[in-house]
């Protein structure tokens, strides 16, 4: 499928000579928008070649991953169960309430339990209530997301410089497989933790050509300041753009601060990866009183 790329303009942008382009694979699709289709794909695609009819995945109450992973696996006549860290709330947020809607078996485990999520023991009481089911990390990152999230980049995006936001590091390192050597990939994470970061990315790839910043993380996984929920609806408001405030927001954020401290060298071309989240913009606006463009689907 071919994804369009926005020319941003501005005049940061003309003075500095960068040109800056937005890869909007956040329209790819209304409910699985973004980097999450390109993860979700194989692996749907390897649980029904093992015949699997229930995929089990695991997620934080907001999670772009749970949201997407209800659909997708709807769509594909499959049935999901969500392992949600923390306890049930009487009201189920926006993100919840979707995955519910579309068929998604919640179940919480408490923050304790949700940490040991890894070990054999946990999955083995998975498979005694659950019986069997096709199973999906956290975020959704494994080799067959990162063999989809090489699709990310094609032939045309020629750019010096792509960037994109990381949370796992799956969909960074699908892009790093996917450049060509004369390109820089630069992540931008929106956790804390850049030196496990690294050493995951380094596991799924075998280039050189990619670095991580570190600076625009603004607290964590979740912590919005004024600043960022301020630019997010600027930019929206300037080039008809959502971003998303736990992922794509810090890290266009941080992109044009980089620009304006001539970071990237004069006439350099800079492709963005927009990867979605818009899901999430709406219970932020619920639970903080904000007002973050959203999905028009959601
Ligand atoms: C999940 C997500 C990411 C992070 O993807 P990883 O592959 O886990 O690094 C980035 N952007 C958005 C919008 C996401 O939903």
């Amino acid at each position: 499928m071919k994804i369009e790329s926005q020319e941003i303009s501005l005049s940061l942008l003309k003075e500095k000579a960068i040109r800056l382009f937005v890869k909007r694979i956040d329209k790819m699709h209304p409910f699985i928008a973004g980097n999450k289709w390109y993860k979700l794909k194989y692996n749907l695609i390897e649980a029904k070649k093992q015949q699997k009819k229930t995929v089990l995945t695991f997620g934080g109450a907001y999670s772009n991953h749970i949201a997407a992973t209800a659909f997708a696996t709807k769509e594909n006549n499959l049935k999901s169960i969500g392992i949600i860290r923390g306890e049930e709330h009487f009201r189920l947020n926006p993100t919840l309430a979707f995955a519910k809607a579309n068929g998604m078996d919640l179940n919480y485990k408490s923050r304790s339990d949700y940490r040991t999520k890894k070990t054999s023991d946990f999955l083995v009481k998975l498979k005694q209530q659950f019986g069997e089911f096709y199973l999906i990390p956290e975020g959704g990152t494994n080799m067959l997301a990162i063999q989809g999230t090489v699709a990310i980049l094609d032939k045309n995006d020629t750019h010096d410089i792509i960037c994109c936001a990381v949370g796992t590091g799956g969909t960074m390192a699908g892009i790093i497989n996917a450049s060509n050597k004369q390109q820089t990939v630069i992540g931008f994470p929106a956790i804390k933790g850049i030196k496990q970061l690294e050493h995951d990315i380094r596991k799924w790839t075998n280039k050189e050509n990619w670095k991580l910043i570190n600076d625009y993380v603004f607290g964590g996984y979740a912590k919005l300041s004024d600043k960022l929920v301020d630019f997010i609806i600027d930019f929206n408001n300037k080039h008809q753009i959502s971003l998303d405030a736990i992922y794509t927001g810090k890290m266009m954020l941080g992109i044009l601060d980089l620009i304006s401290k001539d970071y990237f060298p004069k006439g350099s071309s800079i492709l963005v990866i927009h990867s979605g989240g818009l899901q999430g913009n709406k219970g932020m606006n619920e639970r903080l009183g904000l007002s973050l463009p959203t999905n028009q689907y959601l």
